[in-house]
This record gives C-alpha cells, sequence and structure tokens, in this order.
C-alpha cells in the first residue's frame, strides 16, 4: 500500500459495520463517549453532519441527514394509510422518529418502545435537536423495553408500525427475525401498515431479502422502497413495507390533497417522491424473493 493509503485516522469517527467497506467522519469533538448496559454510546461533532450519534461504532442518525431518514419512514406509512391514529415505533431511542409521527394533528397516540434508557436521556440531553420537544408531547408513550418482547405481549392495536432500530447485531438483531414479524403483524389494525429500517442492499442485501422473505408470507402487499440518506454509506437504504390494505393504490392527487391537509413541513419527502420511492432498480429487485 502507498503511504497515502495508511492516512492516519486518528481524530476520525471510523464505522466498520460491514467486513471490507468502511466510512468515516472527522470529529471536531467528541462530545460524550460511555458504554451504556446495552450498547457503546458516542457524540461527536462533524462539521458536515453537525452531532453524530453512534452505537457500538455504527451511525444511528445525525443532525445533518436524518431528516431523510425520519420524513421517509413515518410520512410514507401515515399519509399512504390515511387515518393513522395509533403509531408504534420500536427502537427511535434519539426521539427523531417521534419528532416527525407528532408532526400529524391526525396521530391520537405514539407508543415507543425502546430497549436503552441510556440512549433516551442522552438523546435529550445532546440531541436536542432531533427530538425537537417530541418527548415532551402528550401523545407520547415512552415504553423501556426490548421490542420483541412488547410485540409478543401487548393486546394494543396500531395503524402504523415503525420498527427503527439498530442493525442486526446486538440488541437490533431479534428485530430482523420472521417471529417478530409475526407478532408485530398481530399488533397491527387491519389495514395497518409495518414498515422497517432494511440496510443498505448494495451492502446488505441479505438482511432485505430475509426480511422480504418473511413479509411475502404474511402481507397481501410486500415490498421495500428506497430513500438515500448520505450517512448510511453504500447507497440507497431499504425500507421494508407490509400491509394487508389497500395503502399503496393510493394515487397522487389523492396523495397531494392529503400531505396539504397535514399541513407538515418537510424537508425530503412529497408526494412525487413518495410514490417514486417504490420504484425499484434491477440489482434491488434481484433482491426480493
Ligand atoms: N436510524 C437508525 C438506523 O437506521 O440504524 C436507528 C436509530 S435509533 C437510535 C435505534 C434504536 O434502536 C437505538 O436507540 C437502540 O437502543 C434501539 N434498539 C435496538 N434493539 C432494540 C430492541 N430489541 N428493542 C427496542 N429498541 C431497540
Amino acid at each position: 500500500m502507498s503511504k497515502d493509503d495508511r492516512q492516519d485516522l486518528s481524530g476520525w469517527s471510523v464505522e466498520r459495520l460491514h467486513d471490507d467497506h468502511a466510512q468515516a467522519l472527522r470529529e471536531d469533538a467528541v462530545l460524550y463517549d460511555s458504554e451504556t448496559d446495552h450498547q457503546r454510546l458516542r457524540v461527536i461533532e462533524n462539521p458536515t453532519f453537525g452531532r453524530v450519534l453512534t452505537l457500538d461504532g455504527v451511525v444511528q442518525t445525525t443532525e445533518g441527514d436524518n431528516f431523510i431518514y425520519h420524513e421517509m419512514l413515518s410520512h410514507v406509512p401515515i399519509l399512504a394509510h390515511g387515518s393513522a391514529r395509533r403509531v408504534l415505533i420500536i427502537g427511535g431511542g434519539d426521539g427523531g422518529m417521534a419528532r416527525e409521527v407528532l408532526k400529524h394533528a391526525s396521530v391520537e397516540h405514539v407508543t415507543m418502545v425502546e430497549i436503552d434508557p441510556g440512549v433516551v436521556e442522552f438523546s435529550k440531553q445532546y440531541l436536542p435537536n432531533l427530538s425537537q420537544g417530541a418527548f415532551d408531547d402528550p401523545r407520547l408513550r415512552l415504553v423501556i423495553a426490548d421490542g420483541a418482547a412488547y410485540v409478543r405481549r401487548t393486546e394494543d392495536r396500531f395503524d402504523v408500525i415503525i420498527i427503527d432500530s439498530t442493525d442486526p447485531v446486538g440488541p437490533g438483531e431479534v428485530l430482523f427475525t420472521d417471529s417478530f414479524y409475526g407478532h408485530a403483524k398481530r399488533c397491527l389494525t387491519p389495514a395497518g401498515i409495518l414498515v422497517t429500517q432494511n440496510g443498505v442492499p448494495f451492502l446488505q442485501g441479505a438482511e432485505l431479502t430475509n426480511t422480504m422473505r418473511a413479509f411475502k408470507a404474511l402481507f397481501a402487499d410486500w415490498g421495500c422502497y428506497l430513500a438515500t440518506i448520505p450517512t448510511y454509506a453504500g447507497g440507497p437504504m431499504a425500507l421494508g413495507w407490509g400491509t394487508d390494505g389497500a395503502a399503496r393504490k393510493i394515487t397522487l392527487p389523492q396523495l397531494t390533497e392529503r400531505f396539504a391537509a397535514a399541513d407538515i413541513a418537510t424537508e425530503y419527502y412529497t408526494p412525487e417522491v413518495h410514490l417514486a420511492s417504490f420504484a425499484l432498480p434491477g440489482y434491488v429487485r434481484r433482491l426480493m424473493p
């Protein structure tokens, strides 16, 4: 390797989620670095992305680009559903997903099941721009528990369930199993929609195929849609979609009307982007079971 290849990466946060691909973010400051009961939690300051939260060295969310992921995993199912009153978020400890879901005045109740209270307490203090007061919204009920155990035991039903988890390593692993998806489906109302964080298919193709195989067995309408988040390295991220309802039959005029009526500010989501996000390129389509 030439000298240039052996760059000094001290002062950089290096993510090694994948065996042969890494990403590095310059650390202008390390604002926090500690182990919780479940994972190593760090926040760094980066000139481009602002504050960056990593769990076990993997980027979870950044002040700079979180809007893309949180808008697409919340507004797509809620606006497609059309009358979502009760929403369940599994994970989401930084509060960004709750922030976007609670923008919908039509949503009456949000249950958020987060395994690590350290992420919530920490994010309130170090990443207030993520939650923007969501944790104080009276519609939000925070449950500290394993999401897999919660869906097995709850008798509550939800119109939209959002799996905003870490990757399938560590505590997040149970949230990528057939058993979990089956129990999550049980918690949906008849036309309810389940959406999932399903990794970057160019680097995590098997993860998407596994989830889609489970969704194919569980739902009348299953598939995924795409959004590109710069700090989820490797190209577009796949967001899993499963429902027995007809939400995907919505037309652009209907969606445009719903979006206008919702009267919410977005930086990435538009009705056109919503519908276009379900158009899959060949390499992703070939990962479908
Ligand atoms: N946007 C990120 C992504 O796409 O990877 C996810 C962000 S959010 C911080 C992920 C959350 O999932 C973390 O707070 C983590 O503690 C939580 N989590 C992981 N496993 C969990 C489980 N089994 N039950 C509930 N929450 C879990």
